[in-house]
């Protein structure tokens, strides 16, 4: 890519004239603070550290901000606006700041919540159609980044690595392991599809507007195998066990099992002490309940 035009970041003048363009006035609900500093841009870059063949999904992105860093390093780049302004304004923010980079972008106007491996192939027709996505990198929607990285990691199933911006208390969340005051359903969720770690804090003077909230980064690799198990079994007991945190599991799970003596039946043939809270338990101690109950009903069909 060495004989191509340099690709040029968006500062602060860039953005509010972008968002000036559009008559933007960005909203809350849909998370619009948008990066305003190339800095950060690049640091986010380099912390995704993307191989040269990697194909990026990124969600949301806004006015452009991210999304021009990683057309500069990445084979292509698929993107997934919800807001069809700046789904629209988009291809040409990139024509005029990564010319040669053009080529590389598909841009679907859509909810995350909404994407599947099917529709991220049908890219526009007139592309050279990418591989699936391997990495996704997104400055995320907080109120949603939870749901959006499961959603996402559950349907792309190519998807390796992932690095992604998201409100601090939520950094800390998905990074949290068993034990700690954090730990909790997105942790233990997240722990099924492989191994995350926080990344670094991000300053809210980078965005405009700026946050009400402290932003952090989040590194995750998907590990080569999940635990033995259904997913949605597996998720139904973490959601259970942390829908009442402070109560034993036994209580806990009384209304997933039908009764607190059924839970009991079924933590004690999955070996786990009753008396324990459900935030001491590993992804795979999990696995193990929602397993141990299959075994017991299914004896109980014979
Ligand atoms: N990536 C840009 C940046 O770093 O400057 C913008 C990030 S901003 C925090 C979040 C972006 O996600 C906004 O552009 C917003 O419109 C978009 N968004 C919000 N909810 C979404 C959803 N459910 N699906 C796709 N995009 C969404």
């Amino acid at each position: 890519m060495t004989d191509q035009p340099p690709v040029t970041l968006l500062g602060p003048v860039e953005v509010r004239r972008l968002a000036e363009v559009l008559e933007l006035t960005p909203t809350k609900s849909l998370g619009q603070n948008f990066v305003h500093d190339g800095n950060t841009v690049r640091r986010i870059v380099a912390a995704a550290d993307l191989r040269s063949t990697d194909h990026v999904l990124e969600i949301g992105p806004g006015l452009g901000s991210l999304t021009l860093g990683l057309l500069d390093v990445a084979a292509a780049l698929t993107v997934v606006e919800i807001d069809p302004r700046l789904a629209a304004l988009l291809p040409t923010t990139v024509r005029a700041h990564a010319p040669g980079r053009y080529e590389a972008l598909t841009v679907i106007t859509a909810d995350a919540m909404t994407i599947t491996a099917d529709r991220l192939a049908l890219t526009d027709p007139d592309r050279v159609a990418p591989a699936d996505p391997t990495a996704l990198v997104a400055n995320l929607p907080y109120n949603v980044a939870v749901p959006v990285i499961l959603h996402l990691l559950a349907e792309v199933p190519t998807l390796r690595r992932i690095l992604v911006m998201v409100q601090a208390e939520v950094a800390d969340r998905l990074a949290a392991g068993p034990g700690s005051k954090t730990y909790g359903a997105p942790s233990a969720k997240l722990a099924w599809y492989g191994r995350a770690r926080r990344a670094g804090s991000i300053s809210r003077t980078v965005f405009w507007p700026v946050p009400g909230v402290d932003s952090a980064l989040v590194a995750f690799d998907r590990g080569d195998r999940p635990p033995a198990g259904d997913r949605a079994a597996v998720f139904a007991v973490i959601d259970a066990a942390f829908a009442q945190r402070r109560k034993t599991l036994r209580a806990a799970l009384a209304d997933w099992a039908g009764s607190p003596a059924f839970a009991e039946q079924i933590l004690t043939r999955a070996g786990i002490d009753p008396s324990a809270r459900g935030e001491v338990l590993n992804v795979h101690e999990f696995a193990r309940i929602a397993a141990a109950r299959e075994v017991i009903d299914a004896a109980a069909h014979e």
